[in-house]
């Protein structure tokens, strides 16, 4: 996998280091994350709140290992994300956020924060509206306990690359926008097992791998 993204990073003329393997461990036992990590790997990803939990409790002698929770997530929930993970991808609503930073614990860092941006614009697709996302990213940077690192997107099902490759670009040229409005943001979170090379191509920092890591979910 590291090959694979390697050479996806060479082939888009970008710096060696500039793309993070985010290893998606939902639905794989707690005893392969561990294989993982002893080859180095630090980031993981997680969809479910209690998943999360569990492993991050199974795993807490893990102590480099940095949970991401990718899933949407339900207000209800936040408590314990605030509290185990790192990262935090799909925000996509100012309440959602205000509750993560304010069950934050202080003696943890700041939680690091992207926005999901429904790119594709399917109804059924979570995220914050492309046209919204500039009030919603204002908003959230001023939060205390949490810093606003960047946006992430969930493209729509397709095989067609041309399609793919710019509903990334969207999500590259709104971040774009939101530095030149003063924001300091650095991560593109995008690119799955199917269309990695697609989303580094296009300015991916963080790709997001499943199965291409784990093989296939039941
Ligand atoms: C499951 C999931 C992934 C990983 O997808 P694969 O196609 O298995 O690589 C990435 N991002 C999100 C948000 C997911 O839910």
């Amino acid at each position: 996998m590291l090959a694979r993204i390697r050479t996806a990073v060479t082939t888009a003329q970008r710096p060696d280091d500039s793309v993070r393997l985010l290893a998606v461990s939902k639905t794989f036992p707690a005893t392969d994350i561990a294989e993982l990590y002893a080859c180095g790997q630090r980031d993981f990803g997680e969809n479910y709140v209690q998943e999360l939990g569990s492993k991050a409790a199974e795993l807490a002698q893990l102590s480099e290992l940095r949970w991401h929770f990718i899933g949407p997530l339900q207000s209800n929930k936040t408590r314990s994300v605030a509290e185990i993970a790192s990262w935090v991808h799909a925000v996509d609503r100012l309440k959602i956020a205000e509750r993560l930073s304010s069950q934050r614990p202080e003696h943890l860092p700041p939680l690091q924060v992207c926005l999901q941006v429904n790119v594709s614009g399917e109804a059924s697709k979570s995220g914050v509206a492309p046209a919204e996302v500039a009030a919603l990213a204002q908003a959230v940077s001023t939060l205390p306990r949490m810093q606003l690192r960047g946006l992430m997107c969930i493209p729509e099902a397709t095989d067609d690359s041309v399609l793919l490759a710019g509903q990334f670009r969207q999500l590259r040229t709104l971040l774009e926008q939101l530095n030149a409005q003063g924001l300091q943001l650095d991560t593109l979170s995008m690119g799955m097992s199917a269309d990695l090379e697609l989303a580094v191509a296009e300015g991916a920092t963080m790709v997001r791998i499943g199965t291409a890591l784990f093989g296939r979910r039941s």
